[in-house]
């Protein structure tokens, strides 16, 4: 025989429809960060597939192509955050820090949804 207790876990101060906005958020950012990684990867091989004629020429397309890698890079990076964020979500760990284990916090959480860690762990390791 089991008593019904109605006090939900404690894991996480987020509610279900702050969830629900959080992965709602992630998934449009996803799909948006997929988007510009797949269009950085086609115009470096329609930059790449340019005839180079010269030595200045060969120069701008390094460039190009270094600038179109860094941003693929950072989208890349940000969306593995994502996706770990909505790993996060379905397991049930979403807010929580991920280096101290502390509430990451409701505001934060909302505003940037792919944060691992609170703010006093974030300025740590940005400071080491
Ligand atoms: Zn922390």
């Amino acid at each position: 025989m089991t008593t019904m207790n109605s006090t939900p876990p404690r894991e996480s101060p987020l509610g279900p429809q702050d969830l629900d906005e959080a992965a709602a958020v992630l998934s449009d950012l996803r799909d948006r960060l997929r988007a510009e990684i797949a269009d950085a990867r086609k115009t470096e091989s329609a930059v790449r597939g340019d005839c180079v004629l010269d030595a200045a020429d060969a120069g701008a397309t390094t460039l190009a192509i270094e600038e179109l890698h860094t941003r693929a890079d950072a989208a890349t990076a940000l969306l593995e955050r994502t996706l770990a964020a909505l790993t996060r979500i379905q397991d049930g760990t979403f807010g929580t820090c991920a280096t101290c284990g502390a509430p990451i916090g409701r505001e934060r959480v909302l505003a940037v949804p792919h944060a691992e860690r609170c703010v006093a762990c974030t300025e740590r390791q940005s400071r080491a």
